[in-house]
């Protein structure tokens, strides 16, 4: 199943990063450390603007 990539601006440090739509982990902020995508059980919760969503396809 493809998922979609999401470029998360961090609202902390303005520090861009590449995040997966459907992440199973929290990932962080490689900056900072602020959570940028809390998983959720579906589709991962993004804190920060998503400036770019690019879909992947299988
Ligand atoms: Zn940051």
């Amino acid at each position: 199943m493809a998922g979609n990539f999401h470029s998360v601006k961090c609202p902390d440090c303005e520090n861009e990063q590449v995040v997966f739509g459907k992440a199973s982990t929290e990932v962080a902020c490689a900056v900072c450390g602020h959570v940028l995508v809390r998983p959720t059980g579906g589709a991962a919760e993004i804190e920060g603007e998503v400036l770019d969503t690019v879909e992947r396809r299988a």
